[in-house]
């Protein structure tokens, strides 16, 4: 069952720094792509949205509920999250960390079913670790412990995944694996994914629709070819590109051309 989320006037500080400002949106089974630039206050929104971070205004909604009416549990239910950095500083092995996804469907104290074991393992296999099963977290690759923190989120079978930046630490083989991964888990299992992407052709080809953050507030929202474009670029992220379409992908395609100097600055305001 697909839940949607909708985030209604949604603005959060730290102490007195406003960083988000009146964001609205709705997100139905798609993948939604956070862009923007560094201190745009995308991870801040996604912490909002899995409920780490209270607003100070707005309301978020998990189909008919308030997500703060909703206990931890009853969240982890629904939302399963991947952090940009997973510190994991206890020796324990792969398997006992994608069983803690199981948490959120188990009373207090209670031991693993045969039933959370297969999910877990089947997250293993889905994520291509299943031969990590036994190998402690700390001695594990960056890319390794990424897909490790993804197949915990996936045993919490969740109807809702939460990225920020899931290929930071991957090679590009490695990131594009991942993404087909989730793209598939969106189309098969129709799980919505919001994630956030550092990386604006990866978020071009993967996405289907994006929100552009500029200075905490929405700048552009909608369809790729409509956030994507060369003016929202230069506005931004105060650079000069030319966009292509992909010739395999037929996405957008973003060739970096230049800083926007002062005087174009001045040329254009
Ligand atoms: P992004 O993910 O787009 O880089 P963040 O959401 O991490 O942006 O940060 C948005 C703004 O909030 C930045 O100016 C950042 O310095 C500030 N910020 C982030 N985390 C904290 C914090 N824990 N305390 C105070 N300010 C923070």
């Amino acid at each position: 069952m697909v839940v949607k989320i909708r985030v209604e006037n949604v603005s959060f500080s730290y102490d007195s720094v406003k960083v988000l400002k009146d964001i609205t949106f709705e997100v139905d089974n798609e993948i939604l792509g956070i862009i923007g630039p560094n201190g745009s206050g995308k991870t801040t929104l996604l912490k909002c949205i899995s409920s780490i971070l209270k607003p100070r205004t707005g309301t978020i909604m998990l189909d008919n509920n308030e997500l703060f009416t909703l206990n931890r549990k009853e969240i982890a239910r629904s939302i399963g999250v991947v952090p940009q950095t997973a510190s994991i500083t206890f020796p324990l092995t792969v398997i006992d960390i994608v069983l803690m996804g199981r948490n959120p469907h188990k009373k207090r104290l209670e031991f693993e079913t045969e039933k959370d074991i297969r999910i877990a393992e089947n997250s293993l296999k889905a994520t291509g670790i299943r031969h990590l099963a036994n190998r402690l977290i700390t001695e594990l690759s960056g890319g390794e412990l990424q897909k490790v923190i993804v197949a915990r989120a996936l045993a919490q079978e969740p109807k809702i995944l939460l990225l920020d930046e899931p290929t930071a630490h991957l090679d590009i083989n490695h990131q594009l694996e991942i993404l087909e991964f989730i793209r598939n888990l969106n189309t098969e299992e129709k799980i919505t994914v919001i994630s956030v992407f550092h990386d604006l052709n990866l978020a071009a080809r993967f996405c289907d629709k994006l929100i552009l953050l500029n200075q905490g507030k929405i700048y552009s929202i909608g369809n790729i070819d409509e956030v994507l474009i060369a003016e929202n670029i230069r506005n931004v992220y105060n650079v000069n590109v030319n966009i292509e379409q992909h010739p395999v992908t037929g996405r957008p395609n973003i060739i970096l051309i230049s800083h926007v100097n002062n005087e174009e600055k001045h040329v254009r305001t």
